[in-house]
């Protein structure tokens, strides 16, 4: 049995690399008939925590909900204000608003789309109760530089590590020395279960309130009760959520981290081609990797600078036209209008300049070199137009 689905034509922008491996270790859940969380979400807890080297791992439904236990586990509360970008995903501000506190928005460095210590620094108040930073994209954000401007006021550095799966900060993987990282398993990041996420911590106490937490706010699991040989009364110390993983998500996660490394390398090979088609072309920027670190690249954008004749939507369009997967870069999350009722208390420009002007291009394990020189060729003829 392959499960490899055939591409057709067109360039999706990116696309899950999954083999018979895969298929061959759900079937296996199925036929041990334990199909909910159980042993296999253990060992991919176990595993994902020696990849990033981190001491404890918590699987959950998605990085989402990973954020809100994250969050909730840190204090945050109403009345609270928690800094993250508006340069991200609408979940990184939507978690903080679950928990009745308020997004405060930091800028971002127009180089690799992250926030820095000067912009964190123009957003705290004392009223802060952590700093949300995003590895956006893949890019390793400067998470010590965070942590020296946040520390003296005793602010924790949380990480939404979502799509940093295979980044490197400071030559350790993202997510080593980190007081909490909440990471995806979507099929658009770099390594995935369908749906599903993961919290890594050092902190061991809090992993076992975040699993308590996780599963309705349970004294025990299911499986540590059905694993027991004597009669186990559960009971319920505070008011938890259903934020599990299932065991045939996690015997997917399982394999597709034995994939992490070749998938990551493919990538950044992929970026290093993109890099040298696009040298000499001044109407785009691509971002760029900081020195501390190594990106996934599971986002790879350009700005359209000034050289361009064209807008960001006319490029979009032509790429669409010639059956190419491109995206705008990242959204900006204060523009949207689910967040109209938040002020900003720090002006934006360069996230709203990127999200205005960026564009995703496709980057895919099995894309062929023909293939990159045919989205640069539509990319450059529709910029000068
Ligand atoms: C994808 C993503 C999320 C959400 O992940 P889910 O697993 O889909 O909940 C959160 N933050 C960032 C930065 C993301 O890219």
């Amino acid at each position: 049995m392959s499960t490899a689905i055939q591409r057709t034509g067109g360039i999706p922008v990116t696309r899950p690399v999954l083999g018979p491996e895969e298929a061959a270790a759900v079937v296996d859940v199925l036929d041990s008939g334990w199909l909910s969380q159980g042993s296999r979400v253990v060992r991919f807890e176990q595993s994902f925590a020696a990849r990033v080297h981190a001491a404890s791992a918590v699987a959950t439904s998605s990085c989402t909900t990973a954020l809100h236990l994250l969050l909730l586990g840190h204090g945050v509360q109403p009345g609270d204000e928690v800094v993250v970008p508006s340069f991200s995903f609408i979940a990184t501000a939507n978690v903080v608003r679950y928990l009745g506190a308020t997004p405060v928005f930091a800028d971002v460095d127009e180089r690799d789309g992250n926030v820095t210590a000067e912009t964190v620094a123009a957003a705290l108040t004392a009223r802060s109760r952590a700093v949300l930073a995003v590895h956006q994209g893949g890019m390793p954000a400067d998470i010590a530089a965070l942590r020296q401007v946040c520390s003296p006021y005793g602010v924790p550095v949380l990480e939404d590590a979502a799509c940093a799966a295979g980044s490197t900060l400071y030559g350790q993987p993202v997510g080593s020395d980190s007081a909490g990282a909440a990471w995806s398993f979507h099929p658009r990041k770099v390594i995935t279960t369908g749906e599903g996420g993961m919290i890594t911590l050092d902190d061991a106490l809090l992993a076992d309130r975040l699993r308590a937490l996780r599963q309705h706010g349970m004294s025990t699991s299911a499986f540590d009760r059905h694993g027991s040989k004597r009669f186990v009364l559960e009971s319920y110390d505070e008011v938890g959520f259903n934020y599990r993983m299932t065991d045939i998500q996690a015997a997917i996660g399982l394999v597709q981290l034995t994939r992490l490394p070749a998938l990551v390398a493919r990538r950044r090979e992929i970026v290093g081609r993109y890099l040298e088609l696009l040298a000499g072309q001044p109407q785009f920027r691509p971002c760029r990797e900081p020195t501390y670190g190594q990106s996934n690249f599971q986002t790879f954008w350009v700005e359209l600078t000034d050289e361009a004749s064209s807008s960001r939507d006319e490029v979009l369009n032509a790429l669409a036209a010639a059956d190419i997967g491109a995206r705008r870069g990242i959204m900006a999350i204060h523009l949207e209008p689910a967040y109209a009722d938040v002020p900003l208390r720090v002006p934006l420009p360069v996230t709203e300049r990127l999200t205005r002007r960026s564009i995703t291009l496709p980057v895919v394990d099995d894309m062929t070199v023909g293939e990159q020189e045919r989205v640069v060729d539509v990319l450059a003829a529709a910029s000068r137009r």
